[in-house]
């Protein structure tokens, strides 16, 4: 199979039963009610009176005609007139007023909708927010919405729908009684068949079966869209991604250099290809969706308009009923018969959106795992806080392979705790079980010597304050950003960021810690390097005051003066707490009181520097030689110089 067919594949997956659909649409709409009840107020007034009020005008119209073609009494036609205008002003504020109240509960219900998906993703245990499955769930979603337009929000637009349709049909039913019940005279001796109960029967027969029809071949055309949803996501993430790389600025080197604009192009291309005018989506406008949708609409005038006419007058020929009430009947039959066609494609529609419901809150309705203790940890004065690793093994899940393997440690508030090893021997595993991001597979972790399980999460991780490898950093001013909150104590904020070595270059901000980071909230924002950044990531660990701190590669995008200086300032920086620093280079361990050596998953060493390195079958003495040779001689190389 070409990659073009195979990406142009249609779904397999059958659509949900009409009851399974009805569930998942009644189940969105309460979403909506719980997050926002006046959204459906405001849908249930707005509805009512848009699918009502057009039958007022219907039916004074249809007056003013049959007193100009009957009476022409001029007192009648200007009351009637006056009727027309008066309600036509009133029916038009009040439209506009409720359109309003509409249009403001609906944007902030966009607003909710968006904030309801991130908070989840927020709320989940990092292990699933981690899990590639849950990613690929949400943004899954966000391309429904934005590609094809499905999602949760369908239920509340096809609710819209339903009600205008069923209001309508009501509005519609009552101006069209009269017409089944005009008798054509009896003296129209070939048309008194008109007023044949089985014949009425018969003609709503025949509406209602068009009706269906039209909205039966609608919704197969509307049904396309959802089966090649899989292809319209592909191709639209493909364009999201290769569409807009180009516009990158970070990019734009790389681009020149590399070529990568041929890349995209390519890419960007095969978009096209799937919505240029010999895409899939051409084809099946052409085929199969060009023929329903206009075989919808061929019923629906055919069958449907060409009835009603017929219908209305041949009995107003017959002499049934006056000349103003044809225009009455044939609009609001015509309404009528449209609601019908309307409710059932509507009902449709929600049966095609159902599963893109479905998997909305397949996605909201993820539940948490871990475990949730509610111990206080205790906020101890002498901060005397012991950690324990007790015979700790892990594996990421999903994978067969051990991260980390029978861990035995412990280490005390106060201590300066080296992590080593080379990449991917476990040592970022291994801060992440002690952050409880994950929980052992096997074996526990103790804080104080209590299981960390037992303890309230939140109250658990503030005890840590940790710069990651890929830690983020917000478009805030630098305040916000260390004390994570729009208000924050200045001059501890100064303070941190001089001891993380930033001060030079605060002193050079105009605006100090109320600078922005970026200009997506102020022209005045700076863009920092990734040094500068470094160091405001660990001013943000001192900023949190938490006893202890972690650093996995604090000093990765630091030049080496920079670097220097946070080893030599490193027990002021420090301060009283615990710090568990993580690097590969050896070089920067060596003011740490206990090392860790890591390698596959395991602690295969630990002590000082001094005793690991004298250790010359050690792990820690083949690393430390591989990265001392381009700086210091091996033992053998001092003994052959002498
Ligand atoms: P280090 O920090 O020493 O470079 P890590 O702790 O990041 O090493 O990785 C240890 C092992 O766990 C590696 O084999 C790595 O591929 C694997 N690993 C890391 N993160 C994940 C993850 N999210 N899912 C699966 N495996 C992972």
């Amino acid at each position: 199979m070409s990659k073009n067919r195979e990406k142009n594949k249609k779904s397999t997956k059958s659509l949900p039963s009409l009851r399974e659909a009805w569930r998942l649409n009644r189940k969105a709409l309460m979403f909506y009610y719980h997050t926002n009840p006046k959204l459906i107020l405001s849908k249930i007034l707005s509805t009512l009176w848009g699918a009502l009020t057009p039958y007022v005008g219907i039916y004074l119209a249809a007056q003013v005609i049959e007193e100009l073609a009957g009476g022409c009494d001029p007192v009648r036609l200007r009351e009637l007139v006056l009727a027309t205008l008066l309600s036509g002003a009133l029916i038009a504020l009040v439209s506009a007023l409720l359109g309003r109240f509409a249009a403001i509960v609906d944007s902030s219900s966009w607003c909710s909708y968006d904030l309801s998906f991130s908070q989840k993703m927020m709320e989940l245990d990092f292990p699933i927010a981690d899990d590639p499955e849950t990613r690929r769930k949400l943004s899954t979603i966000r391309q429904n919405q934005n590609g094809v337009g499905m999602g949760l929000f369908s239920a509340l637009y096809d609710f819209e729908r339903l009600m205008q349709s069923v209001f309508s049909l009501f509005g519609g039913l009552a101006l069209t009684l009269s017409l089944f019940s005009s008798k054509v005279p009896e003296s129209q001796k070939g048309l008194t068949f008109l007023n044949s109960p089985l014949f009425i029967l018969l003609f709503l027969l025949i509406l209602t079966a068009s009706s269906f029809l039209s909205s039966l071949l609608a919704t197969k055309a509307d049904s396309y869209s959802a089966l090649y949803a899989d292809t319209h996501r592909l191709a639209n993430r493909l364009f999201s991604y290769f569409g807009f790389l180009g516009g990158q600025v970070s990019l734009a080197a790389d681009m020149r250099i590399y070529r990568q604009d041929l890349f995209c192009k390519k890419y960007n291309e095969d978009k096209t290809d799937t919505f240029n005018s010999k895409g899939i989506y051409a084809r099946l406008a052409k085929g199969p969706v060009g023929f329903y949708a206009s075989a919808s609409t061929a019923v629906s005038i055919l069958f449907l308009t060409g009835c009603i006419y017929v219908f209305v007058c041949l009995k107003a020929w017959a002499g049934a009923f006056g000349i103003g009430m044809v225009t009455q009947y044939i609009s609001a039959i015509s309404r009528f018969s449209g609601s019908i066609g309307s409710t059932f494609s509507t009902i449709g529609h929600m049966r095609n959106s159902s599963s893109f419901i479905k998997l909305c809150f397949d996605f909201l309705e993820i539940p948490n795992t871990m475990y949730q203790g509610s111990l206080t940890v205790e906020k101890r004065r002498d901060r005397e806080y012991e950690v324990e690793f007790q015979d700790v093994s892990f594996r990421y899940p999903g994978s067969e392979q051990y991260a980390l393997r029978h861990v035995n440690m412990k280490f005390k508030v106060g201590q300066r705790l080296a992590v080593v090893g080379q990449n991917g021997s476990g040592k970022t595993t291994f801060i992440k079980l002690l952050c409880r991001l994950y929980d052992p597979t096997e074996g526990v972790i103790l804080l104080n010597g209590i299981d960390i399980r037992k303890y309230n999460y939140r109250e658990y991780l503030s005890v840590f304050s940790v710069v990651f490898q890929d830690f983020s950093l917000t478009d805030h001013t630098l305040g916000q950003n260390l004390a994570a909150s729009s208000t924050y104590t200045k001059t501890h904020a100064e303070s941190c960021l001089v001891k993380a070595g930033f001060g030079e270059r605060l002193a050079t901000l105009p605006l100090g810690t109320d600078t922005y980071l970026g200009k997506i909230f102020s022209q005045e924002g700076v863009d920092m390097s990734g040094g500068e950044r470094q160091k405001i990531a660990l001013a943000r660990t001192l900023y949190k005051d938490s006893p202890f701190i972690v650093l996995d590669e604090p000093t990765a995008a630091l030049d080496p003066v920079a670097e220097s200086e946070v080893y030599v300032n490193f027990n002021q920086i420090i301060e009283d707490k615990t710090a568990v620093y993580i690097s590969h280079r050896l070089s920067s361990c060596r003011f740490c009181d206990e090392i860790l050596v890591f390698d596959k998953g395991k602690i295969v060493q630990h002590g000082s520097h001094d005793t690991l390195v004298a250790d010359r079958k050690g792990k820690y003495h083949e690393l430390w030689y591989a990265q001392a040779q381009y700086y210091a001689k091996t033992p053998e190389a001092e003994a052959a110089t002498i």
